[in-house]
């Protein structure tokens, strides 16, 4: 019979986050796969975990994961821990799990610590619907993409950065997502942890901030998603500055007969499509 992966959360700071359950389950597994196997080590000596550990991380996460799959099908009963906090969010175990999806392993989560669920709650914003991104990409062109992405997304936006790219990353949020200086966020740090503080303001004051002190420790980020209502607004302002012959005739260029073009006119307008038709009729803007 194949063995299960079960995916171990661990503290993000504070050792007495470490559950029971999950201690019993580490105690227990044939074999436990960790992202870094020195800094596991000392929780797991901490917690008197002496089960046999291989390492699974960004370098060897695709070969590595064939191989512990192999394993599982022979019947080893695996647990997956990374440095800190959930498998599978925002590091290699995502790959693990996904390879163990489509072959038919057993995957099951023993849920604890997750600094994007912890720094949310903490936010003092919006935690209704939000989105998470992890690490904005490194790459500029598809930073890009994500952030002008994200400019008008109405969630609540949850980001991870260390703290030697904190800066750039806040100056690019200005640049990108700040909406004339008011967008409120809240930089989560050190959560969990002795010194943990989370600072709620906006993105203009927290790129001030950041000038006169250095990042200390990790952060998440958790920023205001957009008002529906101002969304709305502004997107009937601009089409509003667009005459109605030139709405349809925009859509008509991009090949749509002229029912469509006014259907879909109508629709950005908020209005009916009689109301077009009639605006068309008698030529007004
Ligand atoms: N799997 C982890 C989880 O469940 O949160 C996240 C792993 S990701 C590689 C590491 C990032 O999580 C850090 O760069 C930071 O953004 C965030 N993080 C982890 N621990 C944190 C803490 N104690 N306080 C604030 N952010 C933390």
């Amino acid at each position: 019979m194949a063995g299960i992966l079960q995916l171990c959360a661990t503290p993000i700071g504070n050792l007495g986050d470490m559950s029971p359950r999950i201690i019993e389950c580490l105690q227990n597994a044939d074999l436990i796969a960790a992202e870094d196997t020195r800094n596991s080590l000392k929780l797991l000596n901490h917690f008197e975990i002496h089960t046999p550990m291989t390492s699974y991380h960004e370098h060897n996460k695709v070969e590595k994961a064939a191989v512990l799959v192999q394993q599982l099908r022979e019947g080893k009963n695996i647990a997956l821990i990374t440095d800190a906090g959930t498998p599978a969010i925002s590091d290699p175990g995502e790959v693990l799990v996904k390879m163990c999806a489509d072959e038919g392993i057993t995957v099951t989560s023993l849920p604890g610590p997750c600094a994007c669920i912890t720094a949310l709650t903490l936010s003092g914003l919006d935690t209704r619907r939000f989105v998470f991104e992890g690490f904005l990409p490194r790459d500029k062109k598809e930073r890009n993409e994500v952030l002008k992405r994200l400019e008008n997304e109405t969630r609540t936006i949850i980001l991870y950065e260390a703290p030697h790219h904190l800066k750039g990353t806040l100056a690019d949020l200005k640049e990108n997502l700040a909406l004339g200086g008011g967008r409120k966020i809240s930089l989560c740090r050190e959560l969990t942890k002795k010194f943990e503080e989370v600072i709620r303001t906006t993105i203009d004051n927290a790129v001030i901030k950041y000038e006169e002190e250095d990042p200390k420790g990790e952060y998440v980020l958790v920023i205001e998603g957009r008002s529906v209502e101002d969304l709305k607004a502004e997107t009937i302002a601009k089409w509003e500055s667009m005459s109605i012959a030139d709405h349809v005739k925009m859509y008509e260029e991009t090949g749509l007969d002229r029912k469509e073009a006014m259907k879909k006119a109508a629709k950005d307008r908020g209005v009916s499509k009689r109301d077009i038709y009639a605006a068309l009729e008698k030529d007004v803007p």
